[in-house]
């Protein structure tokens, strides 16, 4: 293998460019060209890519988001499109591919794999941590420290003027940014998409909670299990109480990303283009117990990645 291509695809997340980089100076380390493409899976289509070079991902270490860009492509999912998108990927001199973003991404790029036998390594970079076959995806960590610090601030706020608030957070489907900011940042209620609420016990709990004092609840929402909006209505409607409701949107995506995702993007980075190296294809890379892992996609695509429950009921334990 002499030359590969590199794209983020999906939605971004933070730590992307901290593992662009990665893959950028470990295959020039070994000898490798990288083609960088832009916009996903769209610049193999419109051939919007070029070379990278050492400088290219000089300074971006830091920096939140994806200097590729990114972006959802329609196109890629018709065989004319994918066509279009290997004209590119042979006139540019692509051998294998290393595609950071989530199980969408790596869907399309299996495809692209059996069609046209292209070897391909997935990173998984969601700020969700949905993706089976590794304990964190990159972006995971800044986002889960950025909802504590909105917590922490929202919180001086609750206490002050004695209220309710209600904090929506991101996550699609899954609770993990849910779970983990909420324990890390002591919400008093944690809803998440895995297991079923009772909006009851969550007033009786408010309701408990005024009586021994305390001054202030927050209730943390993941946006898969309901709306934080309606959550403010229906405490509202049950038990009188008045909410602020937060959501705190894109604010969860960017930012400077945290050392846990840079060093998790580097290593998952660099282990993606030894996998190539060694002829591997339609693999993911991963963090399992803190080592770095090779998964097969069909392991991965498509398969649940469950919350840690013994989490849920500590984080409910240490609430009460
Ligand atoms: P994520 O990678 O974060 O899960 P998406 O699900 O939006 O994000 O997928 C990103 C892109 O991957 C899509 O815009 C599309 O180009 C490509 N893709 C997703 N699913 C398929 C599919 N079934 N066939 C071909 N391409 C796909």
């Amino acid at each position: 293998m002499q030359r590969i291509g590199l794209l983020t695809s999906g939605g971004d997340a933070s730590g992307m460019n901290s593992s662009i980089r990665a893959v950028v100076r470990k295959a020039i380390y070994h000898g490798l060209e990288v083609i960088g493409i832009r916009r996903g899976y769209s610049g193999f289509i419109e051939a919007d890519m070029g070379p990278m070079n050492l400088g290219s991902v000089a300074d971006i270490i830091g920096r939140g988001g994806t200097i590729l860009h990114t972006a959802r492509s329609e196109r890629f999912k018709t065989k004319e499109g994918r066509a279009l998108a290997m004209e590119n990927i042979q006139r540019f001199g692509i051998q294998g591919l290393v595609v950071i973003g989530g199980d969408g991404s790596f869907t399309g790029a299996s495809i692209l794999h059996q069609e046209y036998g292209i070897p391909m390594i997935g990173v998984p970079g969601t700020i969700d941590n949905d993706i089976a076959g590794t304990d964190y995806t990159i972006g995971f960590d800044t986002a889960v420290n950025t909802v504590v610090d909105a917590i922490n601030k929202i919180r001086d706020t609750a206490t002050s003027h004695e209220r309710t608030f209600v904090i929506e957070v991101m996550g699609r489907n899954s609770g993990n940014i849910a779970l983990a900011a909420g324990l890390a940042g002591g919400a008093e209620s944690i809803l998440i998409p895995e297991i079923p609420f009772n909006i009851e016990e969550i007033c009786q709990k408010l309701l408990r909670g005024i009586k021994r004092g305390k001054l202030h609840s927050i209730i943390l929402v993941a946006e898969g299990a309901a709306s934080g909006i309606d959550i403010g209505r229906q405490v509202k409607e049950q038990i009188g109480f008045d909410t602020k409701v937060t959501i705190l949107g894109h604010l969860q995506r960017g930012g400077t990303p945290t050392a846990f995702d840079r060093i998790l993007a580097a290593r998952l980075g660099a282990k993606a283009v030894e996998l190539l190296m060694a002829g591997e294809t339609n693999k993911m890379v991963g963090i399992k117990a803190g080592e770095i892992v090779a998964t097969d996609l069909t392991e991965v695509i498509g398969k649940p990645s469950p919350i840690n429950k013994n989490m849920y009921e500590l984080a409910k334990i240490l609430s009460i």
